[in-house]
């Protein structure tokens, strides 16, 4: 049920009294990081709200990793979608719905797919919605980015004019409490909660479209889940101005799909050679051949290629709004 009376969701926060926000992405840091405030402050974890920011085409097993989160912490992950034709610019989904907030924005750029250079995507889905559930209240927002991620900058509020106070302030309690990535995977191990699924063969959350995906992602996403890529390749070719865009560049996925195989082979002997053999359940002979046999999803089972995909460290690359 789609729900819009903003008032119904928020709870004013002052600067005496701001609203603790956190914004939950379905990936490992945004995750590990609610249950770290639980852990580490509960005072902070019973008022805070948690939020994450739905572009109606995420994969299947981040809704089912955010349901687990719920259950787990006993919290509601309250679920916001953009809304551009709304009052409000937002709307409050319950669980997961059909609303598709990227097919309207998409239609109001005439099909001009983003991509790294314009993430309207991004800018649109994630952050004008975050601000517009956040409305001018004042926040304090608990952002997922570690002690071992220097470079990385969080959200920051830009309030209406430049002399405005800024009304969102991030803090990192994972800098707070010097913790890196080894130590994400320990809080989700001891959770029990675990890493989310689609970490078997993607190495980012996100849309399952997303132009940051590597090529072999690309590949795979048309074994694993060929209605989605089908969804994904008619997003190239069906445009109000006739004109030809794809997701990749010089690259269409009708290509990537034809090619599917070879891509995932290719990469399985790059990556093979840069991991220890006593690290995966199968051998590369194995690997090949449950690929060639179309058994991608008892082969991605195994977890063998998140340990190869690990070989090249973590992936980087990306929006970070969305991984936040
Ligand atoms: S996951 Fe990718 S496609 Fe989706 S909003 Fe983020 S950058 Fe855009």
């Amino acid at each position: 049920m789609i729900k819009n009376k903003r008032s119904e969701y928020l709870i004013k926060g002052t600067k005496e009294n701001p609203r603790h926000i956190c914004g939950i992405s379905g990936g490992k840091d945004s995750s590990a990081l609610a249950i770290h405030i639980k852990n580490t402050r509960p005072d902070i974890f019973e008022k805070l709200e948690l939020f994450f920011t739905d572009t109606g085409s995420e994969l299947p097993e981040v809704y089912e990793y955010l349901d687990k989160m719920e259950e787990y912490l006993g919290k509601k992950v309250l679920r916001i979608k953009a809304d551009i034709n709304s009052k409000h610019k937002f709307i409050v989904v319950d669980g997961e719905d059909d609303f598709n907030p990227f097919d309207e924005i998409l239609s109001k750029y005439n099909g001009y797919l983003p991509s790294p250079r314009v993430r309207w995507c991004t800018r649109i889905m994630k952050i004008e919605t975050m601000e517009a559930w956040v409305g001018s209240d004042y926040c304090i927002s608990y952002v997922g980015i570690r002690a071992d991620e220097p470079m990385r900058d969080g959200y920051k509020s830009k309030g209406k004019n430049k002399n405005d106070n800024k009304n969102i302030v991030s803090v990192f309690p994972y800098r707070e409490d010097n913790l890196s990535l080894s130590d994400i995977y320990r809080i989700l191990e001891n959770s029990e909660m675990g890493l989310p699924n689609y970490y078997k063969w993607r190495t980012r959350s996100g849309c399952y479209f997303c132009f940051y995906q590597r090529m072999v992602e690309w590949a795979i996403l048309s074994k694993l889940y060929p209605d989605w890529f089908e969804a994904a390749r008619k997003y190239e070719v069906q445009h109000s101005d006739r004109r030809d865009y794809t997701w990749v560049k010089n690259n269409s996925l009708e290509k990537i799909k034809l090619n599917a195989d070879k891509t995932i082979i290719r990469y399985l002997k790059k990556q093979y050679k840069k991991v220890n053999e006593c690290d995966l359940v199968h051998n590369l002979d194995q690997m090949i051949e449950m690929v060639q046999r179309n058994e991608i999803r008892k082969f991605i089972d195994s977890w063998d290629l998140k340990k190869l995909h690990d070989a090249d460290g973590e992936n980087k690359e990306g929006c970070t709004v969305c991984a936040i």
